[in-house]
């Protein structure tokens, strides 16, 4: 499928509906018009267009199964509920719309497969697997894809609070039996009575670098991370104080992106909260002599451009600012700012070109000195 295909809104029937956990629904989708389904490699995503209520909403859900699955696409969702720290807060108003009300025969509307969160097939290195709670999805592509065409070593490592809310465990379970080198480590937050009679995880409470240290041989490994911000600052710090460099962990936030390293990371390992993580730039140094810079007006002084950066969205998150967004693919314009002055250029086509004046972050870089306002 080519890049511009992907950007087309297609609609989908769902042809199959499960539970997967007492949280997690998977559905399976086929093209409505019965046209072959598009290619994607095992990690990318779905972007979902709803109408509900005169409102419209854009959202993301990986695609859960290998490439050329001939069931069809699988996402999987889970039913957000209010934060504990704001229970009075409204339940996540897609999840919830897709658990109780899409069911086998609707269709449903999405763009994709995008996203750079993928397998990379070409090369022979032992594979890490890390995923908590619902950011199993992604992984379990990969996980299958491993399976049945490559004979790497997996460590496949999965956490979540107990039996009853892990998603795809017997799917896993038949995987993993598929090949001696592909193991898989479950660790349970709280497990039930039932969790410990049928001795079904390794791990009770929280996965630690220990762990990582007793389970896995001394290699030179790639690791695919997914899970709550807390988890993946977590599992990072890990790694990174197991010596594993920082361009072989490859992670999907399914929220606002974090920066993940915080400082040189030593041989402790530091379980970070969410509040504690320090957003000290990055990427950015002071103004340079190649004349890309980008000002963040009253956040930032004029910084140089990292050409590392995919785009001006995720040059701003490296310098811990959180820019609101939604597709980061140019399809909704949630991402779009003022343009004070200079001039970018757009890396994926938008969908809908922003005015004048205007910008949108998670698709475009500079093009010499810029000056951005973000929007409130
Ligand atoms: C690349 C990517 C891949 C993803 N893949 C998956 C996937 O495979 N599976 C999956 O389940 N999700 C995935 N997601 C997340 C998904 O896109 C949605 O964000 C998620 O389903 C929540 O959407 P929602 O509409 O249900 O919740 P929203 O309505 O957006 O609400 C989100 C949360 O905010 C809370 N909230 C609402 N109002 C308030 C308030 N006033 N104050 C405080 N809190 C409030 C809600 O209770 C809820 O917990 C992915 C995201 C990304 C970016």
């Amino acid at each position: 499928m080519s890049a511009s295909d992907a950007r087309q809104f297609k609609r989908y029937k769902v042809v199959a509906k499960t539970a997967e956990s007492a949280c997690i629904t998977s559905f399976v989708l086929q093209p409505e018009d019965g046209s072959a389904l598009p290619t994607w490699q095992p990690g990318q995503y779905l972007i979902f267009k709803f109408d509900l209520e005169g409102q419209s909403y854009l959202r993301h859900y990986s695609i859960a199964a290998a490439p050329g699955n001939p069931a069809g696409l699988r996402i999987a969702v889970k039913r957000e509920a209010a934060p504990a720290e704001f229970p009075d807060a409204p339940a996540g108003v897609i999840s919830q719309h897709m658990h109780d009300t899409v069911h086998v025969g609707d269709t449903l509307v999405a763009a994709g497969p995008l996203g750079d969160f993928v397998l990379n097939q070409n090369s022979e290195r032992p594979v890490l697997l890390i995923s908590g709670g619902v950011g199993v999805t992604p992984v379990l592509a990969m996980l299958q894809q491993l399976v049945q065409h490559s004979d790497r070593r997996v460590d496949f490592i999965h956490g979540c609070q107990d039996g009853n809310l892990h998603a795809f465990a017997s799917e896993v379970q038949a995987l993993v039996a598929q090949r001696a080198n592909v193991h898989s480590h479950l660790c349970y937050l709280t497990p039930t009575d039932t969790d410990r009679q049928h001795a079904a995880f390794k791990v009770e409470g929280l996965l630690t670098r220990e762990h990582l240290q007793s389970w896995l041989p001394l290699d030179d490994y790639e690791c695919y991370v997914c899970g709550p911000t807390p988890f993946m600052q977590a599992v990072w710090q890990m790694l990174r104080s197991l010596g594993i460099a920082q361009d072989r962990i490859h992670y999907e936030f399914f929220g606002t992106a974090t920066v993940l390293e915080k400082e040189p990371v030593g041989s402790e390992v530091a379980v970070a909260d969410e509040a504690s993580v320090s957003v000290t730039p990055t990427t950015a140094q002071a103004v340079d002599a190649s004349g890309e810079t980008v000002e963040f007006v009253g956040k930032t002084s004029a910084l140089a451009w990292d050409p590392a950066q995919p785009s001006l969205l995720d040059f701003a998150e490296a310098q811990g600012l959180e820019p609101y967004f939604n597709c980061r693919s140019g399809l909704c314009n949630s991402c779009m700012c003022t343009l004070v002055s200079g001039e970018v250029e757009y890396v994926e086509e938008p969908l809908d070109m922003p005015p004048e004046g205007k910008v949108l972050l998670c698709c475009s870089k500079p093009r010499g000195a810029v000056v951005i306002e973000l929007a409130e």
